[in-house]
């Protein structure tokens, strides 16, 4: 069976793994620049699926993505010798008012009775756990188990296990469109005009999914939704837990190295870290962590969350109306999260 996948972040990678794993021979990947060159290697790396979960079913789904994770960061380092710095550092989601935190007791409450770790702390207790926090905080809702992984380290891992388990990664490859014949995906075109035959054929091409030439019209869009990030160094480290307050966190390292996060902008595949970009993310970081005034800026970028438009905003996974093709896209702001899970899914459409 000949399998092409279209598109080299997170969720072509994983797929191609996967599949390779359970046994098929023949897996190409596709990749227009370099794998893991977008919004895979670009992102965060939070494993957040108590915080960003927005109802139970996603609770379980996540939580489940989540811990996929232990087992798929010791089987990435076996293989390739990489470590994707899987850390479950716990998030504290901050609460100025005492109407913020009675919010959060809910969704605590909630998780607890599902079996989960999750506590709502006074200023006090979050100050026990994280002491660099702000003044003025009227508590917290602390989860010990979310957890976070480097992504230019989890891509870099990717490639060499897929590579070793004998996919063909072929990068500055641009698909110009998909080909069908009889009502059936039966391959791919590329810029040269070249035609790659398959039995199957995946799209993942992240926020550019629904740009390929070919893909059904019936699918629901995958468009970009950029964001911004900023990398800033402390010396000594001092940060440890990863904060929330609202849509803005912060994500230590643990080596010195803090993440500061985002923005939410419609601004199509525009490529630019703006100045009101910065001072928003800065900003609110400083709010939650004042301390971080003292850390260096070491660079700034910004990416394309693939994000579905459609009712409940599900990713796209899985059998597509057009045989032949199937799907791992639309992944939003949790596609780290989500990469195993979605792997094991897509590969056990394909192969059912
Ligand atoms: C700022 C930011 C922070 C984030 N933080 C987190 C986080 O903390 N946790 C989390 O879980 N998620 C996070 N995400 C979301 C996550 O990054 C994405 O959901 C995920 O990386 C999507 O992976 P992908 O493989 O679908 O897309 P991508 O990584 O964008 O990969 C798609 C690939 O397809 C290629 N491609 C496109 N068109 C073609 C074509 N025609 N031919 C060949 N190749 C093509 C592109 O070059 C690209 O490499 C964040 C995203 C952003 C932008």
């Amino acid at each position: 069976m000949r399998i092409v996948i279209v598109g080299g972040g997170v969720m072509g990678c994983a797929t191609a793994l996967e599949l390779a794993r359970r046994g098929v021979k023949d897996v190409v990947v596709l990749e227009r620049a370099v794998p893991g060159a977008e919004a895979s290697s670009a992102a965060a790396g939070m494993l957040a699926a108590q915080i960003e979960s927005r109802d139970e079913e996603e609770l379980d789904r996540f939580v489940t993505a989540r811990e996929a994770y232990a087992g798929w960061a010791v089987s990435l380092r076996e293989a390739t010798g990489i470590d994707i710095a899987h850390r479950r550092s716990g998030v504290l989601a901050l609460a100025r008012s005492e109407d913020a935190l009675a919010q959060m007791r809910q969704s605590v409450d909630l998780q607890r009775a599902r079996g989960l770790r999750a506590e709502i702390v006074d200023a006090a207790g979050a100050r026990a756990i994280e002491r660099e926090l702000c003044d003025g905080l009227a508590g917290a809702a602390y989860y010990p188990d979310e957890a976070q992984v480097d992504p230019p380290q989890l891509l870099r891992a990717l490639v060499v296990a897929t590579s070793r388990a004998g996919v063909v990664i072929r990068g500055g490859t641009t698909v110009s469109t998909l080909v069908t014949e009889g009502g059936r995906c039966v391959g791919v075109a590329l810029d040269e005009r070249e035609i790659t035959r398959a039995d199957v054929v995946i799209l993942a091409a992240g926020s550019w999914s629904s740009l390929v030439p070919g893909v059904p019209a019936e699918l629901p869009k995958v468009r970009p939704v950029r964001g911004q990030l900023v990398l800033l160094e402390e010396r000594p480290p001092r940060l440890g837990t990863i904060l929330f307050e609202g849509h803005a966190y912060v994500v230590p390292r643990g080596d010195g190295r803090v993440i500061c996060g985002s923005t939410m902008e419609d601004v199509g595949h525009r490529r630019e870290v703006t100045a009101a970009g910065v001072h928003s993310i800065l900003g609110a970081a400083l709010a939650v962590a004042p301390r971080l005034a003292e850390a260096e800026v070491v660079r700034s970028w910004c990416n394309f969350r693939p994000s579905v438009v459609s009712a409940q905003g599900t990713p796209l996974v899985g059998a597509s109306p057009l045989p032949g093709l199937f799907l791992a896209t639309g992944h939003h702001r949790n596609g780290i999260l989500l990469a195993k899970v979605t792997a094991d899914a897509v590969a056990s459409a394909v192969l059912a």
